[in-house]
């Protein structure tokens, strides 16, 4: 099945008829074709956008809602073809897709459309100078969403429903790794009778259709998800142009545990924490120290839990680790094994490439723990977004808090204690956007999403979403 990008509610070829393969990462067979956009489609992307603000703009609230519940509910309703796609298009497994990707996409459009009926903005009485303010949360206009392959319709709707609930029309860019989704979105919306143009989707490559968006004069604002990276050179282009930006980077992400907590609990979440959608998810704990008392009954626990895993095709219920997204993420992904050998460390389980009966051409791989000897070396600094994970011990909160910190990143953190105080004194330093205590990847979607230090600028979620996509202006009456 060809893609076709979606501009003014209608599916459109690239206009130079350019197209890029898209792969099953299952079995490593190309199996469709999508537009290999460039700046000419995302023109026309931009006029359709900018065509439909007028209108949609001032669409009543109750009645974007209602268009957004709708797209909510078709998304459901199409549960099994989406997580099918999904997984197809990924490499996850279609249990994970169903569980996860495709009921949380459905929540972004019903929360964000719920959550701008109840949207209200501040005044100020100027008590003693006869005076009142109020502050208009006004769109901002056409917008950019730019999003990455890894939880490819979740996060692509977790931008663009809020955006299109403030009342700004979208142009958007879904991963051309993983663009299949964003597809079948487009004919939902068109189903849902959501307005010609308040949606586009521009299909194909980030140095290409991406740079056409984030270079476009007129797209004044840009909320991306991905590389650290891409990041910064967006910033950099977008900077000139005093764009707004809302940017969701890397991650390596510490969870710490000491002996004090509930251990089963633990180690059951911190499996899924390590290798859920096979590493590749900007939240995973990736480096995992525990204090040296149970360190040595962690380790041996860890790795036979992780041993039983199962590595297989994305459509067998029992698989828990799919295939990774790409052969060249596989490759750099296995490369940092290498390098964590060269380093010192000891790979205590896994680390190769695995065969899947019938599927010997997929982009499958061992769950791999590292133990490393040192929190400074390249495993333990850098992302691999892959299912690898390094372990370390320590012995004091101290010792543990600075290392925790001491990496470029800052998206989120996991901590396993049952002392409150210690909670409380932790909690407090660790540099991170998200903090979790005895539990990982919890979400609540009224609250902050996001990162400090090189994961990023700006918070997502609740209303920081819908602040980021509206102007304030304040207005000062005298009386
Ligand atoms: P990426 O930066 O390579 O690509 C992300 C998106 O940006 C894609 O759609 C890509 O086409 C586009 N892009 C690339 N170059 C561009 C350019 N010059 N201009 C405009 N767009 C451009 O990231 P990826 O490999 O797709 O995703 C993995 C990364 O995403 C990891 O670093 C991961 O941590 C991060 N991520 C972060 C979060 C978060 O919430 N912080 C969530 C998921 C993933």
């Amino acid at each position: 099945m060809n893609i076709q990008n979606y501009i003014n509610g209608n599916f459109h070829n690239p206009i130079q008829d350019d197209w890029l393969d898209n792969y099953n990462p299952s079995n490593g067979e190309v199996y469709s074709q999508i537009p290999n956009s460039s700046s000419e489609d995302v023109e026309n992307a931009y006029i359709a956008a900018k065509s439909a603000f007028p209108s949609w703009s001032q669409t009543t609230l109750d009645e974007r809602s209602r268009i957004m519940l709708k797209i909510s509910e078709l998304i459901e309703a199409n549960l099994d073809r989406l997580a099918e796609a999904e997984s197809k298009d990924n490499g996850k497994p279609i249990w994970l897709a169903k569980a996860v990707d495709i009921p949380r996409a459905s929540s972004n459009f019903r929360f964000f459309g719920n959550a701008i009926t109840q949207f209200a903005s501040e005044s100020h009485e100027s008590v003693g100078q006869q005076a009142i303010n109020y502050t208009l949360r006004q769109p901002i206009g056409v917008v950019g969403c730019i999003s990455p392959w890894n939880l490819p319709l979740y996060l692509f709707t977790w931008k663009i429903a809020p955006a299109i609930a403030a009342g700004n029309c979208v142009v958007a860019k879904p991963s051309e790794v993983t663009p299949m989704t964003a597809f079948l979105l487009s004919e939902i919306c068109n189903e849902a009778g959501l307005p010609k143009g308040v949606l586009n989707i521009v299909h194909g490559l980030g140095t290409t259709a991406g740079q056409a968006i984030i270079e476009h004069p007129d797209i004044k604002a840009i909320s991306f998800t991905g590389g650290t990276a891409t990041g910064a050179h967006i910033a950099k282009v977008a900077a000139p142009m005093f764009k707004k930006l809302s940017l969701e980077l890397g991650g390596k992400n510490p969870n710490i545990i000491f002996d004090d907590c509930d251990y089963e609990d633990m180690l059951i979440t911190t499996i899924r924490s390590s290798f859920g959608n096979q590493g590749q998810i900007c939240l995973c704990g990736s480096r995992i120290f525990v204090q040296d008392t149970i360190y040595e009954q962690f380790k041996k626990d860890f790795v036979n839990v992780v041993s039983k895993q199962k590595v297989g095709h994305p459509s067998a219920p029992d698989t828990k680790i799919g295939a990774l997204v790409s052969k060249p993420h596989l490759e750099k992904v296995l490369s940092y094994v290498d390098i964590a050998k060269a380093e010192g460390g000891k790979v205590l389980y896994g680390g190769k490439q695995i065969k899947v009966e019938g599927y010997e051409n997929g982009y499958y791989m061992e769950p791999t723990i590292i133990e490393v000897q040192t929190d400074e070396c390249r495993v333990n600094q850098e992302e691999i977004f892959g299912p690898v994970v390094t372990i370390m011990p320590f012995t004091t909160e101290d010792e543990v808090l600075q290392i925790a910190n001491k990496v470029k990143y800052g998206l989120s953190a996991t901590l396993w204690t049952n002392d409150l105080k210690r909670t409380m004194r932790m909690t407090n330093q660790l540099q991170a956007g998200m903090v979790w205590v005895n539990t990982w990847l919890m979400r609540d979607l009224r609250t902050p999403f996001g990162g400090v230090k090189d994961s990023g600028v700006g918070r997502e979620g609740g209303f920081e979403a819908l602040r980021f996509f509206t102007e304030a202006k304040n207005v000062c009456i005298k009386y």
